[in-house]
């Protein structure tokens, strides 16, 4: 090999969640010399890859603003037990983000949005199927299916506009009366009338320890991981030449910016403005209780979902618009805790656990995926907000294509940082 093809195979991965891990291990498998910095340990609770609700799901092809939200935003802002929660003072700086995520949610807009979403969650199994063999972690993914609960017995017309979207992008829906939820799930509470079942949808145990896992067959495999913090990258003529962390510089061959809710301030000290909010969310999870839910149970009225862990049972939802490194409000977590119990039947609270993390959110669900406009050896791989486990892995084998110049697998054109 030339010193420029040794050079050329150096990959440096910023940011070790879900993403930038699939993406290192992708990387090596493609015989990349790979450095993985982060200053976190992967898997651990500063990466909002650790407490999320832990769905692993290829229909997932909704996005978060839909037609109709103009109207119910203003109430949810005014609510403080409501699923989008805007920090009063932070509220003229989230307001561009809003109106974006409105925009977004036009109906003339969803359905392309729907398109790529479904492009890259649709071979989640697939690719993570061979990073989970290789960590011994097969374990964590259940294929049980997803719940969508509504107390209401009319709540879903099968016209309804997000079924509609699933539908017609070929994914399995079934409904089912309140005699069927008590069979599927006798655990629930008797106040749910009708529901939407997706058969095909998954789920993973223990998030933290998927990403734990996956790295560590990463170092096994002979990748490095620093834990750095990365301050800043130097430039050259083909791009990227340095990346600097907190002890020094690192040479750099190909340069993927993984680094979740934090990418924004990395990519404008490249000049690169990214219109992204930390979208704060939060979970409870009460240890050990067993309460025999088997499949993650959305309750669509509330916003949240019940999600059956390795530790206990998780409750997770919320979007609190806040900005980036403010400390969590146990409150949002209270809120959840407390309509867990009206969710579930028999919830002994014992121990609760509460978590809040940084959903890197685009206000058009869709991450930022592909090559630097005008740094050719970095590759963006960031902000995909509520979907970053669905997405890790195919988001890494795409990385590994776009760094050996291959055609990607699904067309990147709707991920492009330019879209904005
Ligand atoms: C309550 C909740 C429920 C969710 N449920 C689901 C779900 O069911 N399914 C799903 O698919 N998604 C879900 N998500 C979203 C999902 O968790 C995220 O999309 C995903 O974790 C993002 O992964 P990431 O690797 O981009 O970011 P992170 O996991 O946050 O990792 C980013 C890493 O970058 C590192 N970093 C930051 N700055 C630097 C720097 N300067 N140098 C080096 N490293 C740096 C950080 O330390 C961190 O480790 C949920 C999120 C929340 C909050």
């Amino acid at each position: 090999m030339t010193g420029t093809e040794t050079a050329r195979r150096r990959a440096i991965v910023v940011g070790a969640g879900i993403v930038g891990v699939c993406s290192a291990s992708y990387l090596q498998r493609a015989g990349y010399n790979v450095e993985l910095i982060d200053p976190a340990e992967p898997g651990s609770e500063d990466q909002c890859s650790y407490g999320n609700a832990g769905g692993i799901c290829p229909g997932s092809c909704v996005p978060i603003g839909m037609p109709g939200m103009l109207n119910k935003v203003p109430e949810w802002l005014l609510d403080p037990e409501g699923p989008l929660f805007v920090r009063l003072g932070y509220l003229p700086q989230a307001m561009p983000w809003i109106l974006r995520l409105l925009s977004a949610g036009r109906r003339s807009r969803v359905p392309a949005i729907a398109d790529a979403m479904r492009a890259l969650h649709q071979g989640t199994y697939d690719a993570y199927a061979p990073l989970l063999k290789e960590a011994g972690c097969e374990d964590l993914l259940a294929r049980r299916g997803q719940l969508f609960v509504h107390e209401s017995a009319n709540a879903v017309s099968p016209s309804d506009f997000g079924l509609t979207l699933r539908r017609e992008r070929g994914v399995a829906i079934e409904f089912l009366d309140e005699d069927e939820i008590r069979q599927l799930e006798p655990a629930l509470a008797h106040r749910f009338k009708s529901a939407v079942f997706l058969p095909e949808q998954g789920q993973c145990k223990n998030p933290g320890r998927l990403v734990a896992s996956l790295a560590g067959a990463f170092v096994r495999n002979g990748g490095t991981l620093l834990r750095e913090r990365v301050t800043g990258f130097e430039t050259g003529p083909e791009g990227i030449a340095a990346v600097t962390t907190e002890s020094g510089r690192r040479e750099a061959g190909t340069v993927v910016l993984s680094a979740g809710a934090w990418s924004k301030a990395l990519a404008k000290s490249l000049g690169y403005r990214v219109p992204m909010e930390a979208e704060r969310g939060y979970h409870v999870q009460v240890t050990g209780a067993d309460v025999g839910l088997r499949t993650q149970t959305i309750w669509s009225e509330r916003k949240f979902v019940a999600s059956p862990m390795e530790g206990g049972l998780r409750f997770a939802g919320t979007i609190e618009l806040a900005g980036l490194g403010r400390p969590p409000n146990d409150r949002r977590a209270d809120i959840l805790l407390a309509m867990g119990r009206e969710m579930v039947r028999d919830l002994e609270v014992g121990e609760v656990t509460r978590w809040m993390g940084n959903r890197p959110g685009m206000p058009d669900s869709l991450p930022v995926l592909g090559r630097a406009a005008r740094h050719r050896n970095l590759i963006f791989a960031f902000g995909h907000g509520h979907t970053g486990l669905i997405a890790g892995a195919v988001t890494g084998r795409l990385v590994a294509e776009i760094a050996e110049g291959q055609a990607p697998s699904i067309d990147l054109t709707p991920y492009r940082l330019e879209r904005f």
